[in-house]
């Protein structure tokens, strides 16, 4: 009896990390950054949507971004909770189109 076989990839896999893979290959950099005139190496593919286990909108590559891990890390996360991003870029606005502050 193995039951831990289970924990092992929340339906991620290799299959995601090859697709991550080809996706950082292709989009270098990060999209957060670069929006405000930064240049930063992408280390993560985040989905703009959160997928909250849809795997449509897991797979849909509209759905996803490059970002880099402090995007990913703060920005993203929050996202998750308001519906849009906190992040601010170096003019000290919001980078997010959605960001009630960015209205007019
Ligand atoms: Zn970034």
């Amino acid at each position: 009896m193995n039951e831990r076989s289970g924990a092992r990839q929340r339906g991620y896999g290799t299959a995601w990390e090859k697709a991550r893979a080809g996706h950082l290959r292709n989009h270098p950099f990060c999209v957060r950054c670069e929006a405000v005139g930064v240049v930063a190496l992408a280390t993560v593919v985040n989905h703009r949507t959160p997928h909250r286990g849809d795997k449509k909108l897991f797979w849909d590559k509209k759905n996803w971004e490059s970002v880099c891990e402090q995007h990913h890390n703060s920005a993203a996360q929050r996202e998750d909770n308001r519906g849009y991003s906190g992040a601010v870029g170096a003019d000290g606005w919001p980078t997010d189109p959605r960001h009630p502050g960015m209205k007019g």
